[in-house]
């Protein structure tokens, strides 16, 4: 007899599988596409490892999934000839949570007031492994991992705080790598065992799996066979019995069981691009980044020539959940595929810039080697061609959503994306001619939808050279400055910079279209009244106030000087033109406490 191991779940597993056994109904079928997309992985896991380890693959070349189905006793098995589990593996796996769609997912039902009953919530995140208890209430998992001699048993139940792992030792189910799931149904559930309806699954939720899935089907041929004439019947035509028997030929169907290819394995991104729907761009997002919301945008795109790859991106329509930090993304956000073998989602840093890292896409090369790894894409020549294009699309895609007739499209890329690009602006000189025309500011003629600055430049005065801001905590302080007199009376605009980030970022872009951006707080505002005549008489008759005033303030000001840029305030304190403004002192100085 085998020893059996018995283990209890990680309290949040027990968790998730109470509330998966007892709370949640409908949307029960997702549990095939979980498992299907696990058998994906552990396949795509193994095609990778056997580049540079060929002899991974000894004893089961083909690389599929296969699903049988047992309607008589309820039992579904899910095979795939995948990298399988060690025991560590196999206990690590499948006694605690892994699946970062799963951490999603606990915390969208904690804010959803009614998570029992809002079980559409399992559709759109996918709970992995554990939704097989949405249908079973036994899931027995037999694996084998090439790495281990021994094949192993992990049985669960549901409404059980534990599971058991053994050996394998039934010979029947010894397979020579990969992994085999039964689920014994809840009764009713079973039907769910049946060939036809786990075919309709498959088709619906598998068409972006690039192994063959095999079910499990009947079939039929019809051949002639020779067949005795009824004697009754040739009784009634009068023959004798004793004639010799009329022969007669009969069409019968033949039955029996084959496995069936149920999927189109080619991938998307071979595709024609004139022949894909947004419908099916938009489902394979969903699928690929486990995203339940439609992406604002998508490209695909073929490239040719000196580097040849093939790729489909996307811009995300919600920044992802919990605390995003964009100086340092840890993304998985680039699918990283050499010759249709996916490789890693661990690149994107290699394949974007880390401003860019909120979008998402597969990128498939040709000319990369299957044993890539960061040092090699480092150093490529091919992968900084491949980045440049990459990033070019990348801007096409989003000055697209910036140019669609749906302004609201753009205000949401904006409110979610808007400090990447600006962070770009300081980042990336390279790239400012396809930034600026997508910042967005309010104005002083415009303080409640932002504006671009192709817009304020198209409201400049025929003499105005320059582009006025100015920077501050909110649209109110603004407004409220009195920096601002001189140009509202003259109908100028101001661009008020309220995000900490946005001064920085036009101080790092210094002209639009040739035209400066000037800070409207600083000395020497020039906006186009240069009196000398007036400024000498008004030298004469202030000169000595500003002397005293001087005097008295000390060091505490640079200087003190008459100026023309006020209309109703007295004095103003300003920056010198070489200074920080009075917005990056306060910044600075937030930054240092
Ligand atoms: P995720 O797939 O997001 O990691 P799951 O809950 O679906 O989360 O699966 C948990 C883990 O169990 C996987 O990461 C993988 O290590 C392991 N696993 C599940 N199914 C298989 C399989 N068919 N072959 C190999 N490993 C598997
Ligand atoms: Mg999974």
């Amino acid at each position: 007899d085998v020893p059996v191991e018995k283990y209890e779940y990680q309290a949040e597993v027990s968790r998730l599988m109470d509330l998966i056994v007892n709370s949640l109904y409908s949307n029960k079928e997702v549990f095939l596409r979980e498992l299907i997309s696990n058998a994906s992985d552990a396949l795509d896991k193994l095609r990778f490892l056997s580049v540079t380890a060929p002899e991974l693959m000894e004893g089961a070349p083909e690389l599929d999934i296969r699903i049988q189905t047992d309607q008589e006793n309820g039992i579904i098995t899910l095979t795939d000839s995948g990298i399988g589990m060690t025991h560590e593996e196999l206990v690590d796996s499948l006694g605690t949570i892994a699946h970062s769609g799963t951490a999603k997912f606990l915390k969208a039902l904690k804010d959803s007031k009614d998570a029992g009953t809002d079980s559409n919530l399992i559709g759109q995140f996918g709970v992995g492994f554990y939704s097989a208890f949405l249908v079973a209430d036994k899931v027995v998992v037999s694996t084998k991992s090439p790495k281990s001699d021994k094949q192993y048993v992990w049985e669960g139940e549901a409404n059980s705080s534990s599971y058991i792992v053994r050996e394998e030792t039934d010979p029947e189910k010894l397979i020579p790598r990969g992994t085999s799931i039964m689920l014994y149904l809840k009764r009713d559930d079973k039907g769910f065992a049946h060939p036809e309806r786990i075919e309709r699954l498959v088709k619906n939720y598998s068409q972006f799996v690039s192994f063959p899935i095999y079910t499990w089907q009947e079939k039929g041929f019809t051949k002639e066979v020779e067949v005795d004439e009824d004697p009754a019947e040739a009784k009634k035509d009068g023959t004798d019995d004793n004639v010799e028997k009329k022969k007669k030929t009969k069409k019968v169907v033949e039955k029996y069981w084959d496995w069936e290819l149920t999927n189109e394995t080619q991938p998307i991104w071979l595709r024609n691009p004139k022949e894909v729907t947004t419908q099916e761009y938009n489902e394979f997002y969903r699928k690929a980044f486990n995203e339940y919301l439609d992406p604002l945008a998508s490209s695909h795109f073929t490239t040719e020539g000196e580097v040849e790859f093939r790729s489909i991106l996307y811009v995300p329509a919600v920044t992802p959940m919990g605390k995003e930090d964009i100086v340092n993304p840890k993304t998985k956000n680039i699918r990283l595929y050499v010759k249709r073998v996916f490789i890693s989602d661990d690149f994107d840093g290699e394949l974007f810039p880390r401003y860019l890292s909120f979008v998402k896409g597969v990128v498939d090369s040709n000319d990369l080697p299957l044993n890539v790894s960061r040092e090699i894409l480092q150093e490529s020549r091919i992968v900084r061609i491949m980045r440049k294009r990459l990033v070019r699309k990348a801007f096409d895609m989003i000055l697209g959503i910036s140019m669609s007739e749906n302004r609201e499209d753009y205000e949401k890329f904006w409110e979610n994306f808007g400090k990447h690009l600006k962070l770009g602006c300081i980042e990336d000189r390279e790239n400012h001619k396809r930034l600026a025309p997508l910042l967005r500011f309010f104005s002083s003629q415009s303080e409640q939808e932002m504006i671009s600055l192709d817009e304020y430049v198209e409201n400049m005065k025929p003499d105005q050279k320059d582009i006025y801001y100015i920077a501050a905590d909110s649209v109110t302080s603004a407004k409220n400055t009195p920096f601002l007199e001189r140009l509202y009376e003259k109908d100028l605009e101001v661009l008020f910079l309220v995000d900490p980030i946005d001064e920085v970022a036009v101080t790092n872009l210094k002209a639009y279209k040739e035209k400066n951006f000037v800070d409207i707080s600083k000395e020497d505002l020039d906006i186009g009244e240069k009196n000398e005549e007036k400024e000498k008489e008004m030298k004469q008759e202030f000169g000595h106030i500003c002397d005293w005033m001087k005097k008295r303030l000390g060091d505490k000001v640079a200087s003190v000087q008459i100026s023309n840029r006020l209309k109703a305030s007295p004095c103003v304190l300003v920056s010198g033109k070489f200074g920080w403004s009075a917005n990056m002192e306060r910044l600075m100085k937030a930054q240092t406490v």
